[in-house]
């Protein structure tokens, strides 16, 4: 029997932690993992759905797969993730692709050990989609890609509904897990010389609004600071809306949390973050930043924009570049407005054209970019510590990693230090990246 898997991750962070988990539910099957996924027993397809032709790129990937399975016919094909929590896909995947043989949604990722086994002994086509999982499950295995920094869920869901997001229909409703179950999560990873936590949630502000032991994400954060061994903390996403003064404290005053915040503002008109449903304005996003700024003066923000959303006119337009120029975030992941069937942005009218999109993307990232570039320049010259990551991507000769405001630095230094914690002089910084040289501590 082949029992090699290969997992194709497509979307964000929390697929990513998914992938882990399933990954080490296999490890602990005795299954190894493989490159090659035209030749693995199993492959698994984690799918996400938050653009549409991510949809495409997902029904490509698995017609390749008819092919695949004549020269490996043993394969087992596995799909899951958001795209299998919308009925029209998973209709879609029954009448048109016979080659995919367990589908199985993001409320039960803990049971693929079962749905694998029982298409192994049975043969037959498994489908197990459920709406809820009425909870967390814990304690799941996980194959970690990296021994120095490790992500870990605090909550999953979302309760926002933004008119444009699909998230709140595929992973449902808000549930945090109990703090006691993260915070024996994080001192199991600390033992295992992990140094660094990113706490994942859609909206970590709200951590912990679901449960009645008033207990939220700023003590979540300073339990977290108190854990021997790690030495840096990250989080996201931020609402803008929850993001508290007790929150902005808790980071302010917690050693080991980074003064690197992810706030996802998505525009900054006033009259379309409402037809976003995002229930916060322009104001408040200025005063925000203002205020975050005030109370950690080292902090990095970072953001994510949405150009092109429908009725956005030139005039929004140049609120949301009013925005960016205030609020001058280190760096942003902008995107074009792409409809999400199911959602009511897509049904709106005033649908933008493509090329006014396109048109507009470029403009915010010329600005986007000169703005990342004054922010970096305060680096020139600086001496910053550096969680070691790797090899830099463009050259195997060099380093990289992240400072603890989250800029990428890429640096001449001993291979030796992968895996830890450096101190770097940056000699150049540029828009993207800092360049620099490991310097004895
Ligand atoms: S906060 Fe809004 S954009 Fe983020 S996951 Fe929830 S619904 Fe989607």
């Amino acid at each position: 029997m082949n029992k090699t898997y290969k997992i194709m991750t497509f979307g964000c962070q929390m697929n990513e932690n998914d992938s882990e988990k399933l990954s080490g539910m296999l490890k602990a099957m005795g299954y190894t993992p493989i490159e090659d996924e035209r030749k693995a027993g199993v492959v698994i397809m984690n799918t996400c759905s938050v653009r549409e032709n991510a949809d495409v790129r997902v029904f490509g990937n698995l017609g390749a797969f008819k092919h695949y399975k004549e020269d490996n016919p043993g394969m087992v094909l596995a799909v899951c993730g958001c795209m299998m929590q919308q009925p029209a896909i998973v209709k879609q995947i029954k009448d048109q692709n016979p080659q995919v043989d367990i589908v199985f949604g993001t409320h039960n990722i803990h049971r693929f050990p079962e749905l694998l086994a029982n298409y192994l002994v049975s043969g037959k086509r498994t489908i197990e989609i459920l709406d809820d999982d009425n909870g967390l499950v814990e304690d799941l295995p996980v194959d970690r890609r990296y021994p120095f920094k490790s992500y870990v869920s605090i909550m999953k869901g979302c309760n926002n509904f933004c008119s444009y997001c699909i998230v709140p229909y595929t992973r449902g409703r808000e549930v945090s897990r109990p703090h006691t179950k993260i915070l024996k999560e994080i001192e199991n990873l600390a033992e295992d010389g992990c140094l660094e936590v990113m706490l994942l949630g859609q909206n970590v502000n709200s951590y912990g609004n679901d449960r009645t032991d008033q207990y939220h994400f700023p003590e979540l954060l300073r339990d977290v600071n108190q854990i021997d061994g790690i030495k840096r903390i990250r989080f996201m996403t931020s609402h803008p809306k929850d993001l508290s003064d007790e929150v902005i404290d808790a980071i302010a005053t917690s050693d080991k949390v980074c003064p690197s915040i992810h706030l996802a503002i998505q525009s900054g008109s006033s009259r379309i973050l409402k037809l976003m449903n995002r229930r916060y304005n322009k104001e408040q996003i200025i005063e925000l930043v203002q205020r975050i700024r005030n109370r950690i003066p080292d902090v990095a923000i970072t953001t994510d924009i949405i150009v092109g959303f429908p009725g956005e006119t030139e005039e929004d337009f140049q609120e949301t570049i009013d925005v960016v120029q205030k609020c001058r975030f280190d760096s942003a992941f902008s995107f074009i407005y792409s409809k999400r069937s199911g959602t009511p942005a897509a049904a709106m009218e005033s649908q933008i054209s493509e090329a006014v999109k396109h048109e507009r993307l470029n403009r915010l990232l010329d600005c986007l970019h000169d703005i990342s570039k004054g922010q970096n320049a305060g680096y020139q010259d600086q001496d910053v510590t550096v969680l070691v990551e790797g090899k830099s991507k463009h050259n195997e000769k060099r380093l990289s990693g992240r400072t603890m405001s989250g800029k990428l630095v890429n640096f001449d230094g001993d291979m030796e230090s992968i895996g830890s914690i450096v101190t770097v002089h940056i000699k150049q910084a540029k828009t993207f990246s800092l360049d620099g040289e490991a310097i004895e501590s």
